[in-house]
């Protein structure tokens, strides 16, 4: 099993309004260029395509502030700071001591998610929450904390980078620890279907489980105030993160190695711009997935995506021409399998990682337990 020598590295965008408050910062030398390291593998921001890396000189403060806020040396910056995941949102909450927050978002979230709060009493709901204003906490909201994960956040790996477009971007470092709650009777390999709904299908070859991302209200920009439409945001994306993360919780209890499609990476930017709960779904593919299953120490492979979508599990027919139905349908007119598309995919998923698994043919063979 690997050491885990690096941190887990979490990107946050800055808000552009900050864009002019960062090149002061670099100005007046609190911002000190990041040398680029000689090995790869030291570099904190490896995958990450940055033009140039700063962080902060010795001695200079990093506080957050709220959700939105962070402060370097006296100077504000907006960041989005409430993307974090759950145990790394929590440890920079319980780091800060002047952390404020609006009252009563937990109860708000949960009527949310069970769709008896909608319409105008949300929107009011809404609007009373950030006219109530902010008040000093130090315990953070909207984080249902997995039992077996904890975090520390390490304030002496900060970096701030600019991509290519001119974007810039907060990268903070967390050590993430994990302690077993519970165990399946007899962990299995699992594959994984990963997209926006459903979050993901987990199947072990013989059963599936479905992860589908919670409704919400459909609530429009032009309903609210700024500042309480960027709240609902808030609260849409840390509904997108409970989502994500009860996958997480289903995958450390019973899984053994955990094999999920190799996805590509469009570039930091895009991501950005989807809807709140999507972009949470995003970073959960993409970042925490991982993350949390290194911390757990199990194995996570990707495997080559190439025909997972189309060859039928079954007969192992990959004609798409033999492949009838639309969507979630998958309808193999070779064997005649019947089923759902996701379903059909997972289990790709996992047998192809079963036969190309350098882990698991290891394992299998006995040098590794
Ligand atoms: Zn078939």
């Amino acid at each position: 099993m690997s050491r885990r020598n690096q941190p887990d590295r979490q990107t946050l965008q800055l808000g552009s309004a900050s864009y002019p408050s960062i090149d002061d910062l670099i100005a007046n030398g609190t911002l000190v260029v990041h040398p680029r390291p000689e090995r790869e593998t030291d570099d904190p921001l490896k995958g990450v395509r940055a033009q140039t890396t700063y962080t902060l000189r010795a001695g200079v403060t990093f506080e957050v502030l709220h959700d939105d806020l962070c402060r370097v040396d006296g100077t504000v910056l907006q960041a989005q700071l409430s993307h974090l995941p759950t145990p790394a949102y929590r440890a920079l909450v319980e780091a800060s001591p002047s952390f404020e927050q609006y009252d009563g978002l937990d109860p708000l979230l949960q009527q949310i998610r069970e769709g008896s709060l909608t319409g105008q009493p949300l929107l009011d709901t809404l609007e009373a929450t950030v006219v109530a204003g902010r008040q000093p906490s130090r315990v953070p909201s909207l984080v249902v904390l997995p039992r077996s994960f904890s975090a520390t956040w390490l304030p002496e790996e900060i970096y701030l980078f600019q991509t290519a477009s001119g974007h810039w971007f907060l990268s903070l470092s967390f050590r993430t620890t994990f302690r077993r709650c519970s165990r399946a009777l007899r962990p299995t390999a699992i594959g994984l279907d990963l997209g926006l709904d459903p979050v993901t299908v987990a199947s072990d070859g013989q059963t599936d489980r479905f992860y589908a991302p919670t409704p919400l209200p459909v609530v429009r920009p032009q309903d609210l105030s700024p500042a309480a439409w960027h709240l609902y945001q808030q609260l849409v994306y840390a509904s997108g993160r409970q989502d994500a993360e009860a996958v997480i919780g289903g995958l450390v209890h019973g899984a053994r190695v955990v094999f999920a499609e190799r996805l590509t990476h469009q570039g930091m930017t895009p991501r950005f711009v989807h809807g709140g709960r999507d972009q949470a779904i995003h970073d959960y593919h993409f970042s925490w997935l991982p993350q949390y299953l290194n911390a757990a120490r199990i194995p996570f492979q990707r495997v080559d995506p190439a025909g997972t979508s189309i060859e039928c599990h079954c007969c192992r027919d990959s004609d798409r021409h033999n492949r009838v139905g639309t969507g979630a349908v998958f309808n193999c007119r070779k064997c005649g399998h019947q089923g759902n598309a996701h379903v059909n995919a997972a289990r790709n998923v996992r047998r192809l990682g079963l036969e190309t698994s350098s882990w698991w043919t290891a394992a299998r063979s006995g040098q590794r337990a």
